[in-house]
């Protein structure tokens, strides 16, 4: 049961404010902060986006996550530009923050294998028009936007014959295939990571989740109660968040308002 943006609004007007308990703001980032683009090159984060973001960081009381499927040299192309903020990538595989990184376990032993299968991959599905192979350090994402119905059903057909080295395993997500260590990193491991290094002790925080993806599921079905979970898009759609709203649009809009109801 998922509740509309008013309501979601007026559930944030009534949180402690976050000199008192520290607010934890975690975002998704293709599909929450930026619009999905048929490229992944091609998002562009709006400069008011990317300057209430860092200002966000700024204020006392408040860190600010991006936690995304995307590389952390992806992420630092867009992001790098705000100093505070903490980044996670590869689906929560890797974690850094001011003075801080880590790598998940089975991720970092699987390295190996995704440097041998990308070229692999990409040389066996070359003659899939619109498919693009994603070459990660510890994934593996195939991303299908471009492609029409019948390619991806050949694509799917094709990945269904394919036998994995054993610790790897396919994960659907929106418009990609990814080929994930297993038992994997998700999400939510980074966002207890990053829960951890910044609560203060005895008072804990609250955080406040936007995601838009199955990937992001993970971060609402480990929220706690107090926590604030929102699922990004229109339409129904079955998810562990408390609120939806429309798209990226809104949710800088949010943003926008936290700021400036802050001061
Ligand atoms: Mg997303």
């Amino acid at each position: 049961m998922h509740h509309d943006e008013t309501a979601l609004y007026r559930r944030l007007r009534r949180m402690p404010p976050a000199m008192v308990r520290p607010w934890l703001w975690v975002f998704d980032f293709d599909g929450t902060l930026v619009n999905i683009e048929s490229h992944p090159n091609q998002v562009m984060v709006a400069r008011p986006l990317l300057e209430d973001l860092q200002q966000l960081t700024q204020l006392q009381g408040h860190t600010v996550a991006v936690i995304s499927g995307r590389t952390m040299t992806d992420l630092r192309g867009f992001l790098g530009s705000i100093p505070r903020l903490w980044l996670s990538g590869d689906h929560g595989a890797e974690v850094v923050g001011p003075h801080w990184h880590w790598v998940h376990g089975s991720a970092a032993a699987s390295t190996h294998h995704f440097a041998h299968l990308a070229p692999k991959l990409s040389h066996e599905l070359s003659g899939l028009p619109g498919v693009y192979v994603e070459s990660k350090r510890y994934s593996l994402g195939i991303h299908y936007r471009l492609a029409d119905d019948e390619t991806t059903e050949a694509l799917k057909k094709t990945l269904a014959t394919m036998s994995l080295p054993s610790g790897l395993a396919f994960k659907h997500s929106h418009k990609c295939i990814e080929i994930r260590p297993l038992p994997g990193p998700t999400k939510a491991d980074a966002m207890a990571i990053i829960r951890n290094q910044v609560q203060s002790s005895g008072v804990g925080s609250v955080a406040l989740v936007f995601g838009d993806d199955q990937t992001d599921e993970d971060m609402f079905n480990a929220a706690n109660r107090k926590d604030i979970t929102v699922r990004i898009g229109s339409g129904t759609t079955i998810t562990g968040a408390e609120f939806q709203i429309d798209s990226p649009h809104r949710v800088a809009a949010l943003i926008h308002w936290a700021l400036a109801t802050s001061n």
